[in-house]
């Protein structure tokens, strides 16, 4: 049977010549999937929305509420940073747009080389449009590194009970354990 193109099985002999399929949706498919998986193994509930309509590409319950996610995803530098571009476009626009509080909560970035997520409440970037990260550089003092695997933010105690079997830090002033503040809290 002939193989689906795109499918790499790496076999003893040969090396496979890309580790990223080289198609842009496809790519960001996969990207999805790795929040997916990440967000389900700490234990948050994931739901898809139907259709391609939304702001969001993922509803994450934790439990005592429900976050909006946008996934994005940066490959190359501008200068020292890693660039992920955070916006989108009107229907039949090419004007870019950011995102706001109305549409998401939360931006998970994903610097693909390095495999490191940032997340990011909508209100700390809007009304940016392109995001500097420098998970290359530890102890870096950018603006987004504070949020750098920052999935704590998403088990917020404001509300309630987290979801039973959540493992997460909970990322809430009301937890003496972190000290930090998170999404749910700090701009209300
Ligand atoms: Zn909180």
């Amino acid at each position: 049977m002939k193989q689906k193109p795109g499918i790499r099985v790496p076999t003893p002999t040969a090396t496979p010549k890309k580790l990223f399929v080289r198609n842009t949706k496809r790519c960001g498919e996969l990207i999805e999937i790795a929040f997916l998986h990440k967000a389900a193994d700490m234990g948050f509930a994931v739901t898809k929305p139907y259709g391609d309509s939304e702001a969001y590409d993922f509803i994450v319950d934790a439990g005592n509420r429900l976050w909006r996610v946008q996934v994005k995803s940066g490959s190359s530098m501008v200068g020292q940073a890693y660039n992920v571009v955070a916006h989108h476009h009107r229907i039949g626009k090419k004007t870019k747009i950011s995102y706001t509080p109305e549409q998401i909560d939360i931006l998970a970035a994903y610097v693909v080389p390095l495999k490191v997520w940032y997340i990011i409440p909508v209100r700390a970037f809007t009304p940016h449009i392109a995001l500097f990260l420098f998970p290359h550089l530890p102890g870096h003092n950018g603006k987004y590194e504070q949020f750098r695997e920052a999935w704590h933010l998403l088990a917020c105690l404001r509300g309630g009970e987290l979801k039973e079997g959540i493992v997460t830090v909970p990322g809430c002033a009301y937890c003496p354990a972190s000290g930090k503040v998170c999404p749910g809290c700090v701009w209300k």
